[in-house]
Parts: C-alpha cells; sequence; structure tokens
C-alpha cells in the first residue's frame, strides 16, 4: 500500500496492456502533426512534449517525454532536460488551472522492476493527487467510455495551456 505514495503510476501503466502496434507510441505522437487530440498529445515543444497517459493511474495522468527517442536517463541532453523541466511546469500549471488538484507525484521510473511499463522512450509522468484520493480510478469496463472519458480530460487540460 504505501508503494502507492511513491510510485502511483505503476499499477495501471504496467499491466494496462500499452498498444504495442510495431511502433513506439511516443515517436509517433510526436511525428504525427495534425492528430495531436487522437494522440492525447497536449504540447508539442521543440525537443519535447507533454501527453496523456491512455492508461491513467489517476485522472489527468500526464507524462512529458522527449521528443528524441532514448530509454535512459543520462541520455538525456542538457538542452532537452531544460525544455523537459519547462513542460513539467506547465503541465503542472495548466492542471492546477483546471483540475485543481491537492498536489502532484512527479517522477520516472526507470527499468521493468521499478515499474517502467515502455522501457525504451523515457518520460516524466505528473500525476494529480486529491486529498484523500486512494480510491480514485474507477474501473473501466469498456475502452469506449475509457476513450471518452480521456478526450473530454484531454479538451479540460488543453484549456489550461
Ligand atoms: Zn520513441
Amino acid at each position: 500500500m504505501t508503494e502507492r505514495m511513491w510510485a502511483p503510476w505503476r499499477m495501471q501503466y504496467v499491466t494496462g496492456g500499452v498498444k504495442k502496434s510495431g511502433g513506439c507510441f511516443f515517436c509517433e505522437a510526436f511525428k504525427d502533426a495534425g492528430n495531436e487530440r487522437e494522440h492525447l498529445l497536449l504540447k508539442r515543444g521543440e525537443l519535447a512534449f507533454i501527453m496523456m497517459n491512455r492508461f491513467p493511474y489517476n485522472v489527468g495522468h500526464l507524462m512529458i517525454a522527449p521528443a528524441r527517442h532514448i530509454g535512459n536517463f543520462e541520455e538525456v541532453r542538457p538542452d532537452e532536460a531544460a525544455e523537459m523541466w519547462q513542460l513539467v511546469a506547465a503541465a503542472k500549471m495548466a492542471m492546477q488551472k483546471t483540475m485543481r488538484p491537492d498536489g502532484f507525484n512527479i517522477g520516472i521510473n526507470q527499468g521493468k522492476c521499478a515499474g517502467a511499463g515502455v522501457l525504451d522512450h523515457l518520460h516524466i509522468h505528473l500525476v494529480p493527487r486529491w486529498n484523500g484520493d486512494t480510491n480514485f480510478m474507477p474501473v473501466f469496463g469498456e475502452c469506449r467510455v475509457m476513450s471518452q472519458w480521456l478526450e473530454d480530460n484531454y479538451d479540460q487540460l488543453k484549456t489550461g495551456f
């Protein structure tokens, strides 16, 4: 139970069955300009971008990734790190405006045992938290419902940027 406090994104994300359509969905999202909503890509920078997690642990779960397909923390260049940091801040502020969380978890999972669901494309998780939200995520029985809900959440967050 305490594990959830420092790596709340772990469970859904690892077991969520991220679609493996051959390519990397981070790279696909970044390159597919014009289809941001479909990819749940909220903000495109030059070297990094913000997108929603399709298998969120909590409402509003966002990910900030470098445009470059790199898997390790130490591979991030200073200019990429700077932009990722700015995007984390922008995402946090957008969320504060639109969803008014009481707190946040911000973190990176490196390695499967650490909870990483996608190993080869690094990403920073930004998970909003609300007081007493330990039971927050409703169980979604149907993908369609989930998808609708994600798009609504996308539109809501988009207004914060
Ligand atoms: Zn990639």
